[in-house]
């Protein structure tokens, strides 16, 4: 491991693309992104192929987690047309796989449930052969509003632990380790036909031992795939990065996260949550 560098390492290089094609045709359809609301650094990548993790509900999040960077307040009134616009959205891009995420809406009695049903099921009309990943807050571990997403049968459901129990308080001060843990849980047991996915950050200044602990929690609350990426901080008001890991201890991860069983492990400075989620899934379902 690297301690404490101010600058980027050699092996973290961001890569940059002219994105103005799908960047354009998602303003035309007033959609957010996570890849541009969260500044993913595989913007990129992503948008050149071209995949993107739509942002429902709004841009605009009830929660305040120290390493993101949308905007904490109070979120606007749910667009009811929005599901049918991220599936035109969808259809106009060719999407063979999409990702659905939004913001927490805490300020919403079912967290917002609902609406990512509704979008499922406009995106598996407007594109029956698609692969649809949902990306969910932890609807404050309202089962119920856990049952109304699944039950529109997302393919895979992925809800990201993103650090480990420790940081909990500093990292993601409104959510809970073992609240996340139990999503998993319930998701599991409620439909094992649906592939779940969850996700963890490192470099916030976790030990290697506190980042085994936290994959072994998520393979035992029931996760089939499993994410592990670099923090990097956002905006200068987000928290800083401690440390920048070496690729070595992302294979040694990986290699950790198999052997507890996950199906599929992607593990490295730039992995993101919903980065190749296509192939991930792909390489798992062909088997
Ligand atoms: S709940 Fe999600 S969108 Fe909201 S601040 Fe935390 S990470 Fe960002």
């Amino acid at each position: 491991m690297l301690r404490l560098t101010m600058r980027l390492p050699e092996w973290i290089k961001i890569p940059a693309a002219d994105l103005h094609q799908t960047k354009n045709l998602l303003r035309s359809h007033r959609i957010n992104t996570v890849c541009e609301e969260a500044r993913c650094p595989n913007k990129a990548i992503c948008f050149s192929k071209p995949t993107a993790a739509f942002m429902i509900m709004g841009n605009c999040c009830t929660r305040n987690c120290a390493f993101c960077s949308v905007s904490p307040g109070t979120p606007e009134a749910l667009d009811p047309a929005e599901p049918e616009r991220v599936a035109e959205a969808a259809l106009e891009l060719g999407l063979r796989y999409v990702v659905v995420t939004s913001v927490t809406r805490d300020d919403l009695p079912d967290g917002g449930a609902s609406h990512f049903s509704s979008t499922i099921r406009a995106l598996k009309n407007a594109l029956p052969d698609a692969v649809i990943e949902v990306l969910t807050p932890d609807f404050c571990g309202d089962a119920k509003a856990l049952e109304t997403v699944l039950n529109a049968c997302p393919d895979v459901f992925n809800h990201n632990i993103e650090t480990v129990k420790r940081l909990y308080a500093t990292v993601r001060p409104q959510a809970d380790y073992q609240r996340s843990l139990e999503v998993h849980r319930v998701a599991a047991a409620m439909r094992p036909d649906i592939k779940t996915k969850s996700g963890l950050m490192v470099g916030l200044g976790e030990t290697a031992d506190e980042v085994r602990e936290a994959l072994t929690d998520i393979r035992n609350a029931g996760c089939d795939f499993l994410t592990v990426g670099q923090y990097l901080r956002p905006a200068k008001i987000n928290l800083p990065v401690v440390e920048y890991i070496n690729p070595e201890f992302f294979e040694e991860l990986k290699a950790y996260a198999l052997g507890l069983g996950f199906e599929f492990v992607a593990s490295g400075p730039l992995v993101r949550s919903s980065m190749n989620a296509e192939e991930m899934y792909n390489s798992v379902i062909a088997l």
